[in-house]
């Protein structure tokens, strides 16, 4: 605690969480940056030019110049090279030479995996808003859906969310989608844009790969998660899923067979299975229906998912309360509590930060996310998913009263 006001970020002497830890927590956000930043170009440059990485992002140089600071405070050897620093990148902090503030849990992630950024360092490059390549990608695929929606239902503002909520489902649905499927979709949603093209195509054409398959084909699928996997014995790698043995999906294409690409999968499909789970589970239970009405991703994505708690009869309901939802699947606690800022432009009596239950259950996890949003974001109520929708059956037989 003596340095606990370093960078002046809690000046009026509040200790609720212990300064030094957002301390540390900036330096990994920096070297995550500075890592997104590197991985990005490195991708883009393939593997034969390494001209460019003499200019390293300057995140990076920040992030490793903090690095420095805290090495020679704790009397630990300093990285001695951007290459050293790199391979401190694939150990988890808890294994680095310099002991950093972070939560237990944290200390248990990497920056990087293999060739890609980690999920705590995706995170965390986002909270730096520097993971500007993943993001950019995952705006595009937002928009060409605002665009199918939009221009699918025409005038009517409610068939615009609805077409919205259902083509945005699909991505959660299907990690995969054969081109014969697509044309069924394309039947559904057929306005087209000058070229003749349909507006769901696009869509497609912005949020997965494609892949030259014709006839009958097969792929391995993760049963929990329904992501590819390369073979049987492979690990989907999603965030909470039980996995289980690959199944074996058998499939027909004229030429092509599409699959999600990488943002896609990280950024809307995984985390989107959380919100898919609770919407099942509610628009499932029939002791709700003519109760409570759920709206998924209401407002154009305003939310995640709206509650409303209907009353009266023979015609004539009233919405009798409102609660909004906004489910979130990532790594850190930390990093979420710090970036987290409630969606809605909806008024809603309660509101809800939803997390998965294998968030949930991670020891301490609640109680740091908590801890982060105390003060400065009012008013919500953290739970779980079963949760939440126990909540919602109690109060549905309180209201209906
Ligand atoms: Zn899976």
């Amino acid at each position: 605690m003596e340095r606990a006001f370093e960078d002046g970020q809690h000046g009026d002497g509040s200790l609720r969480t212990g300064p030094r830890v957002d301390d540390d927590y900036l330096t990994v956000t920096m070297l995550s940056a500075g890592l997104a930043g590197i991985l990005g170009r490195r991708s883009r440059a393939g593997q034969v030019s390494r001209r460019s990485d003499g200019l390293l992002p300057a995140a990076w140089r920040a992030g490793s110049a903090r690095l420095w600071w805290r090495c020679q405070e704790q009397g630990a050897s300093a990285p001695e090279s951007d290459l050293d620093l790199l391979a401190w990148c694939a150990q988890p902090f808890a294994a680095w030479p310099v002991s950093l503030s972070l939560s237990a849990q944290d200390l248990q992630s990497c920056l990087v995996i293999g060739e890609e950024l980690s999920g705590f360092a995706e995170q965390s490059a986002r909270v730096a808003v520097a993971d500007v390549e993943a993001e950019w990608t995952e705006n595009r695929v937002y928009q060409a859906l605002r665009t199918a929606a939009s221009v699918s239902g025409g005038d009517d503002d409610a068939q615009v969310e609805r077409i919205y909520a259902v083509l945005r489902r699909r991505l959660i649905d299907h990690p995969v989608v054969t081109d014969l499927e697509l044309k069924q979709w394309e039947r559904e949603f057929s306005r087209t844009d000058g070229s003749g093209q349909t507006y769901v195509r696009r869509l497609v054409d912005e949020a997965y790969v494609p892949r030259p398959a014709s006839g009958a084909h097969q792929y391995l699928r993760c049963p929990g998660c329904r992501n590819t996997v390369p073979d049987v014995r492979a690990s989907c790698g999603t965030p909470g899923c039980p996995a289980g043995t690959a199944e074996t999906v058998a499939v027909r294409a004229l030429a092509v067979i599409y699959e999600q690409h990488r943002a896609t999968r990280r950024f809307i499909h995984d985390p989107g299975l959380v919100e898919a789970r609770i919407l099942d589970a509610l628009s499932g239970n029939e002791e709700l229906a003519g109760r409570v009405q759920v709206t998924p991703y209401p407002g154009i994505d305003a939310l995640d998912i709206l509650i409303e708690f209907l009353k009266g009869d023979s015609g004539r309901v009233a919405v009798a309360e409102t609660w909004g939802a906004d489910a979130k699947d990532q790594e850190s606690a930390r990093l979420l509590g710090k970036a987290f800022s409630w969606p809605g432009s909806i008024a809603c009596d309660r509101r809800f930060l939803v997390l998965p239950a294998h968030r949930a259950a991670q020891p301490g996890y609640v109680g740091e996310l908590v801890a982060e949003l105390d003060g400065r974001v009012g008013g919500i109520e953290v739970v779980d998913e079963k949760r939440l929708i126990s909540m919602v059956t109690a109060a549905a037989r309180r209201l209906a009263r």
